[in-house]
């Protein structure tokens, strides 16, 4: 039978079969040899033919569709250790033959279920050899002729060698195996950094506004009650700036957004310049920033905004071959008491911004204290 195997055949069946097919070759010589130097019956000859030759692919034929295919190489193991048993009992215990037939038996049960495997099988083997010798009237003959001899040594021989290679194909798949494994793990491992890295960097691009680089308002709404609980905790001052470009209107309507979009990218730059790494600086909205200032007091507050708000005057934004030249409004606030709140701190601030464009823009006005009332959630 040459029909190609399926690839869904349990590598333990298509592996037992394989040396089943080989093995009871061989086997199916060493009996009839045995079985002509003891003049047995022609048909007991053509019988143990018969069986060498059918007896594999019977087992396959079953085993090939069993669902459990482990299961049934077990229940096949077993059946060749009772049916070598029963031919040892049929040829009346021949040492040799009954040797080869043995080693038959038990190595590959030890193989697939260690100790148990093998008094397993030599249980069913020496069962299956008295049921022969039940047929055969419990005749022993431990003799064999110098051929059949020899043949057994062959045969055991050429099954050891089978037994030692199978080892050894299981050893080097599992080598295999381990490294495959190895080689897997190190790549995920390696992807999973790299997600990492891009959650990271993904978590890190939510809180930056895409325009300036500069962080956005939802990390002011994050950051600052956790910088403000800080300063209270190590009784610190904390003041804010709020800026707002001015007149920035005008420069999207006479020059374009592009041109507005660099003169924006130009105050963050220069507002980071003017930054220490302990400072939050965020957009805050269009043409809006928010300067938060950790450790540093209102007064002193209000001369980095006045700073800030020279060098800004003195540094015109440039678009290609255009001058743009801008100002900005401050509104400086501090911690206090009143004003200790988020929220409250930010709207004071914002009062201060809206005093300062009205007293006429490109100036810094300070917040009043106790002013800027909570507002209603
Ligand atoms: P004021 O001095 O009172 O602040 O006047 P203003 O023109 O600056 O204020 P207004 O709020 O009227 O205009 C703000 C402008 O900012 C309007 C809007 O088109 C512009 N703007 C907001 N975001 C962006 C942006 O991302 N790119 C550009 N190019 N313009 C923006
Ligand atoms: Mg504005
Ligand atoms: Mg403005």
């Amino acid at each position: 039978m040459t029909s190609p195997e399926p690839a869904a055949v349990h590598w333990a069946v298509r592996m037992n079969h394989r040396n089943r097919v080989a093995c009871s070759a061989v086997l199916a010589v060493l009996v009839v040899a045995q079985l002509v130097d003891t003049s047995a019956p022609v048909a007991a000859m053509v019988g143990a033919l018969a069986w060498f030759g059918l007896y594999p692919q019977a087992l396959y034929a079953i085993s090939r569709y069993a669902p459990e295919p482990m299961r049934a190489e077990t229940r096949n193991m077993r059946l060749d250790a009772l049916m070598l048993g029963v031919w040892i009992g049929l040829l009346h215990f021949p040492l040799w033959v009954s040797l080869a037939l043995v080693i038959s038996a038990t190595l590959h049960p030890v193989i697939f279920h260690g100790n148990r495997g093998f008094f397993e099988s030599a249980g069913l083997l020496v069962a299956g050899a008295m049921g022969g010798a039940l047929v055969t009237g419990g005749q022993v003959d431990l003799s064999t002729s110098l051929p059949v001899t020899g043949l057994s040594l062959a045969y055991l021989g050429y099954y050891l060698v089978i037994l030692t290679r199978d080892a050894y194909r299981s050893a080097s798949t599992a080598v295999q195996l381990r490294r495959e494994l190895r080689e897997s793990q190190r790549t995920l491992s390696a992807r999973l950094e790299e997600i990492e890295r891009l959650q990271a960097e993904l978590r890190e691009q939510a809180l930056r506004d895409p325009l300036t680089g500069l962080h956005n308002r939802r990390h002011l709404d994050a950051r600052l009650p956790e910088l403000l609980a800080q300063a209270h905790k190590a009784v610190e001052p904390l003041s804010v700036l709020l800026l707002d470009i001015d007149h920035f209107k005008q420069v999207n309507d006479v020059h374009g957004h592009q041109a507005g979009d660099e003169a924006l990218r130009h105050v963050a730059r220069l507002i980071a310049r003017h930054t220490r790494s302990a400072d939050l600086v965020c957009r805050y909205g269009g043409e809006e920033f928010v300067v938060v200032l950790p450790g540093v007091a209102t007064a002193q507050a209000a001369e980095r905004a006045d700073t800030l708000r020279t060098a800004l005057e003195a540094t015109p934004a440039r678009f290609g071959a255009l001058v743009l030249p801008l100002t900005a409004s401050f509104g400086v606030a501090g911690v206090t008491d009143e004003a200790r709140h988020p929220d409250r701190l930010i709207g004071a601030a914002d009062k201060a911004l809206y005093e300062a464009k009205a007293q006429g823009r490109n100036r810094v006005v300070l917040a009043s204290q106790g002013e800027a009332p909570l507002p209603s959630v």
